[in-house]
């Protein structure tokens, strides 16, 4: 026999097939979901034909993909009806790599990228040596009655020769590497992983996947005899449940499939099933789950969707579809508008795939409008895993996500006493009411507590109770909602006039007294002045300025944050019996003046839930009064 020449691989096929074999990838399963789309288009372009040419007589049966493990010989063997490929086709296919421009391999050194490259996408027929030791395609292509073998070990070479095949398609015999310390190839001729790996990946594959799977009987005649056979089975199903009529569907059949893909554990809250036709056409299933996943407020929660090209899974998790603040939406995209064979990078600037995130953003924010406004309750459950998550949302990005997200906070309500929107609360403001006003603190429990609520309170104001720590920090970000400017509790001017104004007339009426006790106080606070908000309680603190009590607390709380501190002012609530004392003490005893001024700041930091800067001394002052 004449051994045929070798040919040599263009430069950059054989780096990519180097990268290929010397993989140390996990996933080479995709090799599988690889060599199945290129047969599953091959079999489009002839399916196509046969539509448009009448000489072409066809049967559906006609066009299918079919499986066979040999596991003695070490072959798994993919045979597609599609449209073949001739010599040169061969030549030009399989010896030069197809999409040199959309991989984008940097250099040899950023192997890791490579990987990667692998993991999201495949990178197409050179995928399979990650698995093979020997790759030969034989193929026929349509309207021609010859046919040729390639042949190919690697990096060294590939051969093309004539051969015999009676049908037009390609048939690619994979000869699977010998096993490993670190991997088993074996699975890959096994026929419960390749049956596995076909409903992982190519379940939606719009023709059938066949393969002979060995079954057993009862021999005829015989109680416990049994015989083997096989039978061709399909491995797929087809259609996909996105592409199907949604009257068809039950609520359960979107819960299995939840369950099905791993989404989640729990029934989701809301399922989403939409097909939309315009500048970007694609089908989409979206869920909202109820409870978050354990790792979900961690670094290493992974959000996205699964991308589908056409019913070929790209991508397990396209972080491009989803924007941060909703990334507890599971569900997939399928859109015949993107390139199967595509770089992260290049998807990442793809316009398509812009369109789809931005039309998919718009949809859960209508659907979650729609929860909070027609369905509480199961908004309620929802904002409990979730909530936390839409406030960073108007907190990061410097607040540029601040008009989807608004409308879909709610806080606990003095008045209410349940969670209730912006929208909501703006809605009951009083004919007077300038501000929408918030307290932070702990818990319910401690705000409702809190001596800088009282006034606003009396006035019948509703005030919002925020508990966790970023949502101070969200609401400055969005500064007002409705053109109602939010405030804080605690903050110098609630906005009542006549109390500002008798608030200031005590205190120049008492300035030497007030001067003398910030003194006192060591520059611990900004100023002591007469209270305006203050009716039973004798002292608190509130802030001037953009920085809170409350924020300094949560940022001094942050690894390696330089220590912060908010401009404090010490209110004294000059109605009260402790201040006539203190007027007392002021004219007899200035030392005692320093002791009350430093008991009240304590005080004060307490109601606040700040530490006691220095607990003895405080313990000390108090007895020097009992004394
Ligand atoms: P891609 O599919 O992204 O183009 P591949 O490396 O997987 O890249 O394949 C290169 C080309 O080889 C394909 O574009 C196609 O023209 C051809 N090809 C691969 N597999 C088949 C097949 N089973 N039948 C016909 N042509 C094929």
């Amino acid at each position: 026999m004449i051994q045929m020449a070798k040919k040599q691989f263009k430069a950059e096929s054989k780096r990519l097939l180097d990268l290929m074999i010397h993989s140390i990838y996990t996933n080479k399963e995709i090799f599988l979901r690889e060599l199945i789309s290129n047969a599953s288009d091959a079999i489009d372009k002839s399916y196509y034909l046969s539509l448009v040419d009448k000489n072409i007589s066809f049967n559906k049966d006609d066009f299918y993909i079919r499986i066979a493990a040999d596991k003695e010989n070490r072959t798994l063997t993919l045979t597609d009806t599609g449209i073949g490929m001739t010599k040169e086709e061969l030549e030009s296919n399989l010896g030069t790599i197809a999409r040199s421009g959309s991989l984008q391999f940097k250099n040899e050194n950023e192997a890791k990228d490579g990987v990667d490259i692998i993991g999201q996408f495949g990178v197409g027929f050179y995928s399979a040596f990650m698995v093979s030791e020997l790759v030969t395609v034989k193929s026929r292509a349509m309207n021609s009655v010859e046919a040729f073998v390639w042949q190919s070990k690697g990096v060294e070479g590939y051969t093309i020769e004539p051969c015999e095949k009676e049908t037009v398609g390609t048939e690619i015999i994979l000869k699977i590497k010998e096993n490993t310390e670190d991997e088993n190839y074996d699975a890959y001729l096994e026929e419960y992983r390749l049956r596995a790996l076909v409903k992982k990946y190519s379940d939606f594959i719009k023709y059938p996947i066949r393969m002979l799977v060995k079954k057993s009987k009862l021999k005829e005649g015989s109680e416990k005899e049994y015989e083997e056979y096989y039978e061709d089975e399909i491995l797929n199903s087809m259609v996909p449940i996105w592409r199907r009529n949604k009257s068809e569907l039950k609520p359960e059949d979107y819960e299995n499939f939840y369950m099905d893909k791993h989404f989640g554990f729990d029934k989701p809250l809301k399922s989403i099933h939409a097909s939309v036709d315009g500048v970007a056409s694609y089908n989409t299933i979206l869920y909202i789950p109820a409870k978050a996943p354990y790792d979900f407020y961690t670094k290493e929660f992974e959000k996205g969707l699964e991308l589908y090209s056409n019913g070929v899974l790209i991508m397990e998790k396209c972080a491009d579809l989803l924007p941060d603040y909703f990334s507890f939406v599971q569900g997939l995209v399928d859109s015949a508008d993107l390139s199967l064979n595509i770089s992260r990078e290049l998807l990442q600037h793809d316009r398509q795939l812009k369109i789809i995130a931005k039309k998919i953003k718009e949809r859960i924010k209508s659907e979650l409008l729609t929860m909070l406004q027609s369905e509480r309750e199961k908004y309620d459950e929802f904002y409990k895993s979730f909530g936390r998550q839409l406030k960073y949302g108007v907190y990061s990005d410097w607040g540029s996500n601040k008009d989807v997200l608004q409308d879909l906070l709610m806080f606990y309500s003095s008045s209410e006493k349940k969670l209730v929107s912006l929208d909501e609360y703006v809605a009951r403001m009083k004919e007077d009411q300038k501000y929408i006003y918030y307290a932070t603190g702990e818990s319910i429990e401690r705000i409702e507590k809190l001596p800088q609520t009282e006034l606003i309170k009396d006035k019948g104001f509703e005030i919002l109770y925020f508990t966790d720590d970023v949502d101070e920090f969200a609401i400055k970000m969005l500064m007002n909602y409705k053109e109602k400017e939010f405030k804080s509790a605690s903050s110098s001017d609630l906005g009542f006039e006549s109390d500002v104004k008798e608030a200031d007339k005590q205190t120049e009426e008492n300035k030497e007294l007030f001067d003398f006790m910030k003194e006192a106080l060591q520059g611990k606070i900004k100023e002591v002045k007469a209270s305006n908000r203050l009716k039973s309680h004798p002292v608190c603190l509130s802030s001037e300025g953009e920085l809170s009590i409350e924020m300094e607390k949560v940022l001094n709380m942050m690894p390696n944050n330089p220590s912060v501190k908010a401009d404090k002012i010490l209110e004294i609530n000059t109605g009260h019996e402790m201040f006539s004392a203190i007027k007392q003490a002021f004219a007899a005893d200035k030392d005692k003046v320093k002791v009350y001024a430093n008991i009240l700041y304590n005080q004060a930091l307490l109601i606040e839930g700040l530490p006691v800067e220095d607990p003895v001394q405080f313990a000390n002052d108090v007895c020097t009064l009992m004394k």
